[in-house]
């Protein structure tokens, strides 16, 4: 197979963990016959520099021509660089805005994992973390909350704020399918989440999961209220395989589940569009305070791309590779600065990432 892969390193620790995510690819590819065609732009900061804008229609063009976009991260110092002086529409993070809407991708998936090496980062107690988790939150991207009406207007000489909460059955219906499709290629088991006992949208919500659900006898379905949702995050994790859910319950539910994973280096994440097309990047930023230090995780970046070979290329056995790869070079005790405990052995992104390959 050949893979068409646009590549946007970005800025900050961006390039330095890219660069390690394309060997690890190209190690994969090499072992199981692939081609891989790169295609670099720039974006966030980079662009400033260069185009003085922080996307241009060019790149734009590239990321469609490609099957896939891999990401590093953008932006820089918020307090120091000279990109926050621009108008918020000339930012690092306009583009980021801009190329999701682009390429509309609509739905979010972030994994929670435990790994047993880096179970003591786990804030929550030993008795919940010894069952350790895997699961994937699946977060509806472009509707809801977010991207409703809003006003605030004077009413009887008091400020009044409007926020309005819409979806459509075919929004609901696009990230459903999608949520059960990638349920297949796990532990075949969606969490549906809304708020269903108030809200209209997440009655809405439920009907059409139900629908869907009915083309997938296979995937287990059960419903669960955010509220308790947020509990059993903490109390139980173990219990979760994909979670769906609407914009903003997922905007807050996914920051929950990457805390009790406790390693922000180790997060990757993928958004979709409607057809095999994917953007694949770490949850992390550009982390300025360290770039150009070599000392950088490169995981998260590695792993998203582990992704782009499951959802983007149906290259499972690939992708299981890379996250075998990963897992068994934490057995081994290297760790980069970021996840390092006494006893392991500190090493920097480069050699994270030859260290990797080594084991593919
Ligand atoms: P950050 O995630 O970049 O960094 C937070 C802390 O985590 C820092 O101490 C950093 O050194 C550390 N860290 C992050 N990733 C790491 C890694 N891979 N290995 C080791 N340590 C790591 O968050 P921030 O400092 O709030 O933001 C910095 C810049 O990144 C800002 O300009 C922000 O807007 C941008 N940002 C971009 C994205 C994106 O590109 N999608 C996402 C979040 C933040």
């Amino acid at each position: 197979m050949t893979l068409n892969i646009t590549c946007i390193p970005g800025d900050g620790i961006g390039p330095e963990i890219v660069a390690q995510a394309k060997k690890v690819l190209d190690k994969v590819c090499e072992k199981n016959g692939h081609t891989i065609k790169y295609t670099d732009v720039l974006m966030g900061g980079a662009s400033i520099d260069k185009y003085c804008v922080p996307l241009t229609d060019e790149t734009i063009e590239t990321a469609k021509a490609a099957d896939a976009v891999l990401m590093g991260s953008i932006g820089g110092n918020t307090s120091t660089s000279p990109w926050y002086k621009l108008p918020p529409e000339k930012r690092p993070e306009a583009g980021l805005l801009k190329i999701r809407k682009a390429l509309g991708l609509f739905a979010n998936l972030r994994p929670a994992y435990l790994y047993e090496e880096l179970a003591d980062a786990c804030p929550l107690k030993k008795e919940i973390s010894a069952a350790g988790f895997d699961m994937l939150i699946m977060r509806e991207l472009t509707g809801g909350l977010y991207f409703g009406e809003r006003k605030t207007v004077e009413e009887n000489g008091e400020l009044k704020a409007i926020d309005t909460l819409t979806y459509s059955e075919s929004e609901i219906r696009r990230i459903a399918i999608k949520g059960f499709d990638i349920a297949r290629k796990r532990r075949k088991k969606v969490t549906s989440v809304d708020k269903a006992n108030v809200l209209d949208s997440s009655r809405l919500w439920r009907k059409v999961v139900n629908e869907v659900a009915a083309d997938y006898p296979d995937v287990e379905v059960e419903h669960m209220l955010v509220d308790n949702c947020a509990m059993q995050l903490v109390k139980d994790p173990a219990q979760f395989d994909v979670i769906l859910t609407e914009n903003m319950f997922g905007d807050i539910l996914s920051d929950e589940a990457s805390m009790v994973t406790g390693s922000i280096g180790m997060l990757s994440s993928a958004s979709l569009n409607d057809t095999k097309f994917g953007l694949y990047e770490p949850s992390h930023g550009s982390a300025p305070d360290i770039a150009g230090q070599d000392i950088a995780n490169p995981i998260a970046t590695i792993l998203s791309a582990a992704m782009m070979l499951r959802y983007t290329f149906d290259l499972d056995k690939e992708a299981d590779e890379i996250e075998a790869a990963v897992k068994q070079v934490l057995k081994d005790g290297y760790r980069t600065g970021d996840i390092y405990s006494e006893g392991t052995t500190k090493v920097g992104c480069t050699k994270m990432g030859d260290l990797i390959c080594e084991r593919i």
